[in-house]
């Protein structure tokens, strides 16, 4: 027999802002929803599951992740018990439940929680650097540069981003792998034969790469507008991930080509990939802020406090990486070298928090769910 949270309402409250306990499980939502189908038929059973304490069902569902919040099944319910937000409550809740840490839970319920660790991750730079920096040279280069590396040299940074990536891939990928046990290895309705699992690999890398269900949320009735709405909600997604995806990849694979004295060209490929991720994460970041202060599109109506905690952090880690820049090609030592700091004290936290155990993570369980959906229904064709 399933077994029953009687708390689970309760719990599932402070992940989000619903009151799904007043569906008259109609079905209205799941008639209205563009992306449920005859495999995963959503979201009205997650919403019944949710209401009778289904804990371990909804921990074992996908559904939560093949739903992009358009909102339109909130639109349509007719009890106003929010489908669209429950699903994005129960998001962050199974994010929290796939982590064996329990920090996700932590920073996901407790507000001091989350900006505890902010502040230990941030001073646990600033130690380091008060300790570890290189001298503080204000002779500037021949091209009238900061030079940053004698501050910070980029072999020494290099290392604690590797410690530090290395940090992330192992909690992200346990926190993945224990995803994995939860809706594959324990449904015992469907046996996926190993051969599945490398013919539907290209599914992973596509919905990682292109994001690609944003694009089906919306229904033939659906105006222009709205159409054109969500369109632009797609490519806003898109830029600020496959920003933040670029500078990640520089700042952790090619740091002794990204972090130079040299001041080059505004052409060269470093400046340009350095531009277009700066350009990508601020108009991401101001696109959505706007959209979360004004809630005009149902997905922003209502924003949890890690949805502000991740834009703010966010916002200051591109704008003092700007800086930085800026300073640099200006040859002004100090300023340089604090920015470059106060930098760092930014990016890591938001780096350590985000990506393992809150919003960022999603990048990873969203196509990896479409992907492990894949597998059951291809597994199911074969039986
Ligand atoms: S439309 Fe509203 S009341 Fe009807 S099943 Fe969905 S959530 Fe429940
Ligand atoms: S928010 Fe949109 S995609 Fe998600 S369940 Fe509702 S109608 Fe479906």
């Amino acid at each position: 027999m399933a077994k029953i949270n009687p708390d689970f309402a309760k719990e599932i409250f402070k992940y989000g802002n619903t009151d799904f306990q007043a569906c008259y499980n109609c079905g209205n939502c799941t008639a209205v929803c563009s992306l449920s189908d005859e495999h995963n038929s959503f979201p009205r059973k997650m919403v019944r599951a949710s209401v009778l304490g289904l804990e371990k069902n909804i921990q074992s569902s996908l559904d939560p992740w093949l739903c992009y919040y358009c909102g339109e099944c909130s639109t349509t319910c007719p009890r106003g018990a929010n489908p669209g937000e429950l699903m994005m409550s129960l998001r962050r809740y199974l994010t929290a439940s796939y982590d064996w840490t329990g920090l996700s839970k932590k920073f996901y319920t407790s507000k001091i929680s989350e900006l505890i660790a902010i502040f230990i991750f941030s001073a646990l730079i600033l130690v380091l650097f008060i300790f570890y920096h290189g001298p503080m040279d204000t002779t500037l280069t021949e091209q009238g540069g900061v030079k940053l590396n004698t501050f910070a040299p980029w072999k020494t940074i290099e290392i604690g981003d590797w410690i530090m990536a290395g940090l992330l891939s192992f909690f992200l990928i346990t926190n993945v792998f224990n995803m994995f046990l939860k809706v594959i290895i324990k449904d015992k309705t469907v046996k996926i034969p190993l051969k599945l699992y490398f013919t539907e690999l290209w599914k992973l890398i596509f919905h990682f790469a292109t994001q690609w269900q944003f694009r089906k949320c919306n229904t033939k009735d659906d105006k222009p507008s709205d159409v054109k709405k969500t369109l632009t909600y797609w490519i806003m997604h898109w830029l600020l991930m496959s920003s933040y995806i670029t500078l990640f990849t520089m700042i952790v694979g090619f740091l002794w080509w990204f972090q130079t004295d040299e001041i080059h060209n505004w052409w060269h490929p470093q400046r340009l990939l350095g531009y277009y991720s700066t350009l990508g994460l601020t108009i991401g970041i101001i696109y959505f802020s706007i959209n979360r202060i004004k809630k005009d599109i149902e997905k922003s109506k209502f924003s949890h406090y890690t949805d502000w905690t991740f834009l703010v952090l966010l916002f200051l880690t591109t704008i003092s990486g700007i800086l930085v820049h800026l300073f640099r090609i200006n040859g002004m030592p100090y300023a340089t070298y604090y920015m470059y700091v106060f930098h760092l004290m930014v990016l890591f936290p938001m780096l350590m928090i985000e990506v393992p155990f809150s919003k960022w993570s999603h990048l990873a369980y969203r196509p990896f769910s479409i992907y492990f959906n894949n597998l059951k229904i291809a597994a199911r064709k074969e039986e």
